[in-house]
């Protein structure tokens, strides 16, 4: 099995655009409040069936891939 994707390492990495969680086919992403307010992507393994469309959507990604 691959591995689920790294969506972000530091909160740095990731604006809370929302796109991965939109285009992920399986419904696998939630955003989740963290506890200043911001939304930040969680992948739920068991869902996630490894298609790596969110990191090919996410504008973060674009620059390292
Ligand atoms: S790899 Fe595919 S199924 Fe898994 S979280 Fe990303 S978009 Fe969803
Ligand atoms: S697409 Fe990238 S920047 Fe946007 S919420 Fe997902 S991980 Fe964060």
């Amino acid at each position: 099995m691959k591995e689920i994707p790294l969506l972000y390492r530091e909160k740095k990495e990731c604006c809370g655009c929302t796109a991965c969680y939109a285009i992920c086919p399986k419904n696998a992403i939630k955003m989740v409040e963290d506890e200043e307010g911001f939304e930040y992507p969680k992948i739920d393994e068991n869902n996630c069936i490894r298609c790596y469309k969110c990191l090919k959507v996410c504008p973060f990604k674009q620059l390292n891939i």
